[in-house]
């Protein structure tokens, strides 16, 4: 067979694979999209390390199939903003940055559209911590109390159209974890939009530390960041409800979706 036929031949062999191609979505395997940093310390108190360690495994599986890639490190020394800056989003499972270069490392990261996920005691913070910004970030001032020992709680979803929130429940069970109540009102602050909190009717709740009342905020956005917290985070019960690792899973989408550098999943 002359060359020309050949050719010929090949070109019709083809042009099904091209046409199927084209039929996959614009966005079809365009990954790694991203790049994640998961924090935590191996010094934390154990039931927040057990957190940690489960939280490390969960954010792990999201990157089955290479649709990101996920760095963790136990210490954040070294971490500078041009460091951090490689990441679209960082999470932080149990513990917040310590000492002056990784206080303003992050402070400056998040001042330029960082990407934050707080976990628990990642937000923990009380007149010993000494960091303001931190406090005025987190939008709920320092620790007022907690529930002792961890429990399930009934919580509310606050806001039912939000990303996060959208194809929730309007109420769920948490798994058991402690909870922390804060000083600062958070719903009188025009910049935090509060998502999900503990129902009333769980009151009172507690067995050894009991909390009577009051408002309980326990998963919300500093709208003046791109940032997340969610409180709960203790013990080895956290991932154990789907309805909650679905809202964990919008979380981290959705924090990631907003990198000022556009939108990974649209790449
Ligand atoms: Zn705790």
């Amino acid at each position: 067979m002359k060359l020309i036929y050949k050719l010929l031949m090949l070109a019709l062999l083809l042009v099904p694979a091209l046409a199927a191609a084209q039929e996959r979505p614009a966005n079809y395997a365009r990954a790694p999209r991203f790049k994640a940093l998961v924090y935590y310390s191996e010094h934390a108190e154990e039931a927040h390390v057990q957190f940690s360690r489960q939280g490390v495994e969960f954010f792990r599986k999201l990157t089955v199939g290479e649709g990101f890639y996920l760095d963790v490190t136990t210490s954040l020394a070294g971490y500078t903003y041009d460091k951090l800056k490689e990441y679209t989003c960082i999470i932080m499972l149990d513990d917040a940055p310590h000492g002056p270069a990784e206080r303003a490392a992050f402070e400056q990261y998040m001042e330029n559209g960082g990407g934050w996920i707080g976990y628990h005691a990642a937000g923990y913070n009380d007149r010993n911590t000494h960091w303001p910004w931190f406090s005025r970030f987190l939008g709920c001032g320092v620790f007022k109390c907690n529930n002792w020992p961890p429990q399930q709680a009934l919580a509310d979803v606050d806001l039912s159209d939000h990303p996060v929130t959208k194809n929730l429940p309007a109420s769920f069970v948490l798994p058991a974890s402690e909870f922390y109540q804060w000083e600062e009102d958070l719903r009188a602050k025009e910049h935090i939009q509060v998502l999900l909190s503990l129902s009333p009717k769980n009151y009172p709740f507690g067995i050894k530390d009991i909390v009577y009342g009051g408002d309980w905020p326990v998963v919300w956005t500093n709208l003046n960041y791109r940032m997340i917290y969610l409180n709960m985070g203790h013990g080895d019960e956290c991932f154990s409800e789907a309805t909650q690792n679905l809202m964990f899973v919008n979380a981290f989408r959705w924090i990631v979706s907003r990198d000022p550098a556009g939108d990974p999943f649209d790449k």
